[in-house]
């Protein structure tokens, strides 16, 4: 770990996300909701040797569940999820990506059914997981920015 990264992970408690595809740190703050609670910070371009570049995002102060974490999925898949307590890293894990995404993402199709009637949005994953496309179940259109479609 590269002693920028290093500081990064410093903290007592809290979550620390790394391995975030360069420049999607912003995206996953949003998408996690957690502007308000404990210190965030977040480091942006970080050298990685298994994506060229990564962001890091630290939430002080707040233990994410894996229900949480697993939103990043379409937006950084290949993300670390790292757990820390009394400052050391007491639970790492993945994101699962889910081969289907139901109610989680809207269609921009404006004829589409889920934008037309009471129909949940309903998505089928395809391609690589490091870098997935959505195809919409309804309108069999196929999105290649899916992080754009989450709502
Ligand atoms: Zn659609």
């Amino acid at each position: 770990m590269s002693e920028k990264a290093r500081k990064v992970y410093a903290i007592d408690r809290g979550t620390v996300i790394d391995h975030i595809p360069s420049p999607k740190a912003m995206k996953v703050v949003e998408i996690l909701g957690v502007e308000q609670e404990g210190i965030l910070t977040v480091g942006i371009n970080f050298k990685s040797e298994k994506l060229g570049s990564k962001d890091i995002v630290k939430v002080e102060n707040l233990i994410l569940t894996a229900e949480v974490t697993d939103r990043l999925a379409l937006v950084a898949p290949t993300a670390t999820i790292n757990i820390i307590e009394n400052s050391k890293v007491v639970e790492k894990r993945t994101i699962k990506v889910p081969r289907e995404f139901k109610g989680m993402l809207r269609c921009p199709n404006p004829n589409c059914v889920t934008n037309v009637e009471e129909v949940d949005s309903h998505f089928v994953r395809e391609g690589e997981i490091s870098h997935p496309a959505v195809r919409c179940h309804y309108c069999e259109r196929l999105y290649k920015q899916p992080e754009d479609l989450v709502v």
